[in-house]
């Protein structure tokens, strides 16, 4: 079980989620920091960058005054109110540390970073133990380790998560931190903003969980995004596949790494609500083809480029030249579209982008177009199904489109527009498609 951080954002809503967790036998339980602390966390890092101690300071303040306000309401006795205190002392202290560096290096902001599970996870152990449970918290530093690719070491977690559950047999909950890890190197690191996720879905695969619930603000996966479109609806079932597209294209509700672990050991993934328990979410797994089309989502911030060239294209190696560069510059390219005489590609990482245009320019004439959002319809599309592919492209007749793609998977197609056409493109693809 996954708490995000709105499910555990206030002490009202972490003595909910203990409710979740008691009425089960025996859970693992990942928690998010509580909903604002991590932001809160990096804004404190950003000050320090900019030099500015007295906003640290007042943010670090700040918190601190939150903290003992959730502790207060959360806890009713002395000594567990008194544990907390000395717990988020601790976190607020390193915090104050930091504060004191002359400079802040890269460790040093991973460890500010880290304090958010580390402190909501302090609260749930001492509110579950307050309520008369076993509860174990196995920290995730001790064993959530990457390898030296970055990447999680799945095979170190695993080993290092078993025989920390064996040494806390009697425990009826285990507990530990999302997001946060350590580096090839063993300092601090993390699984990336919304990571808590991918923490959630790589205990489910080492401990061969039945299924890996993450628990969020809303009933599972919808069939649009209901940040941008009213109405939309909960996706009942999805395949990997089709949550893996919708994820990496823009569903916030899943961060993109979460399912793979998942897929590979073939564990189901439900999408839960906190604040409605019963409602059925959405369940991810290998389910057969439907014939529909499930959903949308849009990916923001992506730059297309285009490299023309009227004699080399086409020619052998052409191709692997061009992507040659990008690997050079370690970007990934998310959609390719070619014709004849041209590649178009999008890229959702500029940092490179003046070098990579640089070297395209040895091959052709280079173009490129900022400001523009992928749009993901995800479902069964596989090609031989009919009409779906006009069925997009028809709700979308009134609005301009730099790329389509379609056929690279059977289950998305992708298509290019203008930042300022999102929100109308969104809405147009649920009026025509979920009615
Ligand atoms: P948590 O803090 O629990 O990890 P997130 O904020 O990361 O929660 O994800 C939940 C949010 O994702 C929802 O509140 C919703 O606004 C957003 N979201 C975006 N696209 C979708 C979608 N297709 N279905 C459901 N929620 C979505
Ligand atoms: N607390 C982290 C974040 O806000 C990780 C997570 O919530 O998944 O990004
Ligand atoms: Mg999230």
């Amino acid at each position: 079980m996954k708490f995000g951080g709105t499910s555990v954002g206030t002490a009202e809503r972490i003595k909910n989620v203990a409710g979740l967790i008691m009425s089960r036998q025996k859970s693992f339980v990942v928690l998010s920091a509580m909903s604002g602390t991590t932001n809160a966390l990096v804004g404190i890092t950003d000050y320090l960058h900019q030099g500015n101690r007295a906003g640290a300071s007042e943010a670090i303040h700040q918190l601190s005054q939150k903290y003992e306000g959730v502790i207060n309401e959360l806890l009713a006795t002395d000594k567990c109110r008194q544990q907390a205190s000395q717990s988020i002392d601790e976190h607020i202290g390193l915090l104050r540390r930091m504060c004191g560096k002359a400079t802040l290096d890269s460790v040093d902001e991973r460890e500010i970073v880290a304090r958010g599970e580390l402190m909501s996870t302090a609260l749930m152990q001492l509110y579950l133990t307050e309520q008369g449970q076993r509860v174990a918290l196995l920290p995730a530093l001790d064993f959530m380790v990457k390898s030296g690719s970055g990447e999680p070491d799945v095979e170190r977690i695993r080993k290092r998560l078993t025989s920390l559950m064996n040494a806390h047999e009697g425990a009826e909950i285990y507990l530990t931190q999302g997001f946060i890890c350590r580096n090839a190197d063993g300092e601090v690191d993390n699984l990336e903003r919304g990571g808590s996720d991918y923490t959630a879905s790589l205990i489910g695969a080492a401990i061969n969980a039945e299924e890996i619930e993450i628990w969020t603000d809303i009933d599972g996966m919808h069939n649009n995004d209901p940040r941008y479109v009213e109405g939309t609806r909960p996706v009942s079932q999805l395949h990997f596949e089709e949550a893996a597209e919708l994820a990496y294209f823009g569903a916030k509700i899943l961060h993109p790494t979460c399912v793979l672990p998942a897929k590979v050991n073939n564990i189901p993934v439900r999408l839960l609500n906190t604040m409605e328990p019963s409602a059925p979410g959405t369940v991810i797994f290998n389910t057969p083809p439907t014939g529909t089309i499930k959903a949308v989502a849009a990916k923001d911030n992506i730059t297309a480029i285009k490299i023309k060239s009227g004699r080399m294209l086409l020619a052998y190696g052409f191709l692997r030249k061009v992507f040659e560069i990008f690997e050079s510059h370690r970007t990934p390219i998310d959609m390719i579209v070619t014709s004849e005489v041209g590649v178009s590609v999008t890229i959702d990482n500029e940092r490179c982008l003046d070098a990579i245009v640089a070297d395209l320019k040895k091959y052709g004439t280079v173009t490129v177009d900022r400001d523009m959002v992928i749009i993901c319809v995800v479902g069964d599309l596989e090609w031989s199904n009919r009409g779906f592919e006009a069925e997009v492209v028809n709700a979308l007749r009134d609005i301009p489109v730099r790329m389509i793609s379609y056929g690279g998977s059977n289950y998305n197609i992708s298509l290019l527009v203008r930042k300022q056409d999102k929100l109308e493109a969104l809405n147009l693809l649920s009026r025509h498609l979920f009615v």
